[in-house]
């Protein structure tokens, strides 16, 4: 289920790498097939990749650390081809906070860059103007204008700075879901607020990915076509993300706490809840145990799948339960909405005066959504 392969903890942070980064690795040994490659040169092809998601790799730590600064946790990193992706538990709503952690990731790049270049300097002994023009030659991919390069391992330096140089670039383009999308929006928001700030910025952002799809479309490159594609819905994604939150920040818990609700004890057997999620009217259920404290909740989809193995008699806890931490009727949606995400906890008990009053959970928040929508 899980198609992440962990590889590492560090700063306390598990690092995991997809499946289909496998892949990368695979289409570089098939390539040095193809182009009949030696042993070495494959190997340090390959080597170069995984440097450069090492690259990839600290510009995410750049985003994770600076948050950790302000207090927010990162659940993992994972690259993939396409690139990293840091999960942060949320993203500093302060302005300058934001704006501080969407900026430390292409700073990263920019420093690998200089770091590498000053680290080029010295081995190759070569000026900084060959180097400049080294540069252009491989940002133009002409191999004839690489006046600094003597060898295979001043090639690869300088490559590594230009696609860092790349990476910094691209990332600080001014469109969600790059960084230069939210370090913009941060900047806007000192001024107009967070919900405007978003709507200018995603505005902005879609302009630019019909710019680029207009400009792939021109050229003929699919790719970018995809991109601008990409780009797009990421912006409208976002828009709606924040006005969804923004909307929810005006409610409470007791606005929707539903008081009509299943409870189930981690000593009855599945066909229990099996029986009670049939009539569709609940998608989960908290769990009780003895002492009628709450252990967690139990997706329809678990339940679902025991019944499909036949576990009828199984006793409730046998399965696998959601986290179900408590809620207070005066806390707002938003808050909620945000417990759902970070916890993966579908359905949270409400709790007032230390009794439990009722329950909220995702769908009736996202109907409730939906709803106010429509109005
Ligand atoms: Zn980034």
């Amino acid at each position: 289920m899980n198609q992440s392969l962990r590889i590492a903890r560090i700063f306390g942070i598990p690092v995991q790498v997809h499946w289909s980064f496998g892949l990368l690795l695979a289409w570089v040994a098939y390539m040095g097939y193809e182009q009949g490659w030696t042993l070495r040169e494959t190997l340090f092809m390959g080597g170069f990749v995984l440097v450069l998601f090492i690259c990839v790799i600290l510009h995410e730590f750049g985003h994770a650390l600076t948050a950790r600064r302000y207090g927010v946790g990162t659940r993992d990193i994972t690259i993939s081809p396409i690139g990293g992706i840091a999960r942060l538990d949320r993203m500093p709503e302060k302005p300058y906070q934001e704006f501080m952690v969407a900026i430390a990731g292409p700073l990263v790049n920019v420093a690998i860059s200089g770091i590498l270049s000053v680290v080029y300097l010295v081995w190759s002994g070569a000026g900084s103007q060959a180097l400049q023009h080294s540069l252009y030659g491989i940002i133009l991919r002409d191999s004839n204008f690489l006046p600094g390069v003597s060898s295979v391992f001043e090639l690869s330096i300088v490559t590594l700075i230009a696609l860092n140089g790349t990476l910094a670039v691209f990332n600080m383009l001014p469109a969600f879901p790059m960084d230069g999308g939210r370090v913009l929006r941060a900047l806007l928001s000192v001024r107009w607020g967070r919900s405007t700030a978003t709507r200018i910025a995603a505005g902005l952002g879609q302009l630019l990915a019909v710019g680029l799809a207009i400009y792939g479309a021109y050229t003929g490159s699919f790719v970018t076509i995809l991109i601008g594609g990409f780009v797009f819905l990421a912006a409208a994604h976002e828009h709606r993300a924040v006005r969804a939150e923004e909307f929810l920040s005006h409610y409470k818990v007791s606005d929707v706490v539903r008081t009509q609700f299943s409870r189930f004890f981690t000593f009855d057997p599945v066909s229990l809840p099996a029986e009670a999620m049939q009539h569709g009217l609940e998608q989960y259920v908290l769990v009780f145990d003895p002492a009628y404290q709450v252990v967690g909740s139990l997706s329809e989809t678990v339940v679902l799948m025991a019944v499909k193995e036949e576990l009828y008699d199984a006793p409730i806890e046998s399965l696998p339960l959601l986290p179900a931490p408590e809620v207070r009727p005066e806390q707002t949606l938003k808050e909620v909405l945000h417990i759902f995400q970070t916890e993966t906890a579908p359905i949270l008990p409400v709790v007032e005066n230390g009794a439990l009053i009722g329950v909220v959970d995702q769908p009736m928040v996202e109907h409730f959504l939906r709803r106010q929508r429509k109005r």
